[in-house]
């Protein structure tokens, strides 16, 4: 436990919050046709994690390219389609493709309620 270290876990706390909040914004840009920006903001989702060395939530996963961070809307940004069993998701910016297996979502959430 040091105390001197440069990101404090309140510091953490709040770039995981302006992570969530850049999310959010970038899907509302997207919703709107604005793309642009929802690059923008993904892009600046990586800066604050970067800095904060917090990682991006794995739900956010499937909305960004992993090899050039910019925001995948199918159809605009991206390509999905599905093979035998599998969804492919090419970026039509960098090109990257992204394969995952097509399975029913599974609903697994636990809701741990914590006490402070
Ligand atoms: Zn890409």
């Amino acid at each position: 436990m040091g105390r001197r270290g440069r990101r404090t876990k309140e510091m953490v706390e709040i770039a995981k919050k302006r992570i969530d909040v850049l999310f959010s914004l970038a899907q509302k840009m997207a919703e709107e046709g604005n793309i642009g920006f929802s690059d923008r903001y993904v892009d600046l989702a990586f800066k604050i994690g970067t800095r904060y060395n917090v990682r991006i939530p794995g739900r956010y996963r499937s909305l960004y390219c992993r090899s050039c961070h910019s925001y995948l809307l199918s159809g605009t940004s991206s390509r999905a389609r599905l093979n035998t069993g599998k969804l492919t998701v090419t970026c039509l910016r960098c090109g990257h493709c992204y394969r995952h297996p097509y399975l029913k979502e599974k609903k697994a959430k636990r809701g741990g309620t914590r006490i402070a």
